[in-house]
């Protein structure tokens, strides 16, 4: 038997960043996919930590934790939403982990005799991880982070660069995103910026096979006709990649302009005709929903919504689930310190704390989710949302006074939020958190099990500290049920307020699971609580 012609496709980014490099690569997979292709994808991120685990959301935004626990770039949050994939350690590499997989095998004395060099053994190192993952699919799709010209991407352009020769310009395209502007004052769309981008890929010895352009207006055929002209890319290899309200329109753009008819030509590869019936339908929804809700999101980023990426899609994917449009209303858990805000926290039909790491804000998430309790509004807690949950009643139900998590105050008495024994030996702190999928065993007669109609689920986590067992007689005396545990461990998973229309926690994090084709069961029923909250409210406040 002849081993399988593997086949890759390299999406870089010129002009600025935020073009939406990470949603038109999985675009692509999913126009593959829905060609009946099997795909995979990988992401090289050009900076030098190993992960972005230790990284502050400001900086990088949403850390995307894998199935088997790997903290990754946000962008992979794409690629599982929109395709099937399931991704893990293989899937994103940074400069970091790349060197330090050279570096190591230096030591180990592998290369002994060699002067170590970018090119070829960071080169090669990159080549190999690319090899690797394209094993045992039809199309493995790159996507190499940063804008082309940037110091740090050189190595994995060059790496890309060697591999047409490796591998034959039918196994291997190029497909480039980049910008092409609407000037107002000229009432023109310019495409110079595009013209230098691919000149500056040109000189590094990549012509790209397939613009992708992205810009506010339709594109002419006359302009296409000139970036073709000018960027040596064939007319109809010139995509518009305009704007659109839902990122999930995109893979049918890019459809409807004849990239994937453009990418199976090039790779020479036979597929089934395109099927775009389920995500056609998905479209149909979205675009046309039958009511709104509002959520609170009560968090600490609130001005950086690329820091709740998996969070706020999960929410939307809730609500496809019931036709409506989520609004989502950030409030800044500081400001409700100040007694500021609560105008928000009162217009909001469900209220959601979401997980984070340290002290600043904690009292405002706190009082929010007192008020949630209180007023019988709607409360989904997740990771940190159920600690200060737990907190919460602690301190106000059981009346333990201050009572805390060790993370905030370590020698508090009521420590009902503790580290684990292990978590307690750590010393790095890259990496080392409980991280990834564990199974969770779920009680019936729970709201949670009214959700997941499934004993037996797994979900993926992301932190050091969990509920401290010591406490929970004293919490079930109080009306809270734990429906959910690591049974192996016996550590909580989820709890919930017995007498509360929704009051549900957990401490993992369940967006990173929720697809809008297949939206997440507990997204699901915390949007479906919160929706007839808003119908009670509406039907109390209704004149007579
Ligand atoms: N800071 C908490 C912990 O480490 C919660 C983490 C989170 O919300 N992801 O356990």
């Amino acid at each position: 038997m002849t081993k399988k012609q593997q086949k890759f496709i390299f999406v870089t980014g010129g002009v600025i960043s935020s073009l939406g490099k990470g949603i038109a690569a999985a675009s692509i997979g999913n126009i593959l996919e829905n060609r009946g292709l099997t795909i995979t994808f990988q992401k090289f991120d050009p900076y030098i930590n190993i992960d972005p685990g230790t990284m502050n959301p400001f900086q990088h935004g949403e850390v995307y934790v894998t199935e088997d626990g790997t903290e990754t770039d946000l962008d992979l949050g794409h690629y599982e939403r929109f395709t099937n994939v399931s991704l893990s350690k293989l899937n994103n590499y940074t400069t970091g982990k790349i060197y330090y997989s050279v570096i190591s095998k230096e030591r180990r004395g592998d290369y002994l005799g060699n002067t170590i060099q970018v090119v070829p053994h960071i080169t090669n190192e990159i080549k190999e991880k690319i090899v690797e993952i394209a094993k045992n699919v039809d199309v493995a799709i790159i996507e190499i982070g940063g804008t082309v010209g940037d110091i740090e991407s050189l190595p994995f352009l060059e790496a890309i660069r060697q591999m047409r020769n490796d591998f034959g310009a039918e196994n291997t395209i190029y497909i480039h995103l980049t910008y092409v502007p609407y000037i107002q004052s000229a009432d023109e769309l310019k495409t110079k910026p595009t013209q230098h981008s691919v000149k500056q890929l040109r000189e590094i010895g990549i012509q790209p096979d397939i613009l992708l352009c992205r810009t506010e207006k339709e594109i002419s055929k006359e302009m296409k006709e000139k970036i073709s002209l000018f960027c040596n890319v064939p007319v109809d290899a010139v995509i518009t990649a305009r704007d659109v309200p839902s990122i999930y329109e995109v893979p049918l753009i890019f459809h409807h302009e004849g990239l994937d008819d453009k990418i199976i030509e090039l790779l020479n590869i036979w597929t089934r005709k395109p099927e775009f019936k389920e995500w056609t339908a998905l479209l149909e929804r979205i675009k046309n929903p039958q009511g709104n809700v509002t959520i609170g999101i009560v968090g600490k980023y609130v001005d950086l919504k690329e820091s709740y990426k998996s969070l706020s899609e999960a929410l939307f994917h809730g609500g496809i689930a019931h036709n409506v449009k989520v609004k989502l209303e950030y409030i800044d858990a500081t400001l409700l310190e100040k007694n500021k805000g609560i105008n928000k926290l009162k217009k909001a039909d469900g209220i959601l704390v979401p997980g984070g790491f340290g002290d600043r804000g904690i009292d405002g998430k706190i009082k929010a989710i007192k008020y949630a309790r209180e007023h019988r509004i709607p409360y989904f807690g997740i990771c940190l949302g159920m600690q200060l949950a737990v907190i919460e009643i602690a301190r106000n139900v059981c009346k333990l006074k201050n009572a805390s998590s060790t993370e905030f105050n370590p020698r508090c008495e009521y420590n009902v939020i503790d580290l684990m024994e292990e978590q307690k030996e750590v010393k790095d702190l890259g990496g080392s958190m409980r991280l990834g999928a564990y199974p969770c065993k779920i009680l019936k007669n729970s709201k949670a099990y009214e959700a997941y109609e499934d004993e037996m689920i797994s979900e993926r986590h992301r932190h050091r500290y969990e509920f401290n067992n010591k406490f929970k007689d004293d919490f079930t005396k109080h009306g809270v049920l734990f429906s959910g545990r690591y049974v192996q461990r016996n550590l909580v998973e989820i709890i919930e307020l017995e007498d509360h229309p929704f009051f549900l926690a957990c401490q993992f994090h369940p967006e990173l699971k929720s697809k809008p084709l297949n939206p997440h069961p507990l997204f699901r029923t915390f949007i479906k609580a919160s929706l007839e909250q808003k119908k009670a409210l509406l039907t109390t406040n209704a004149p007579p």
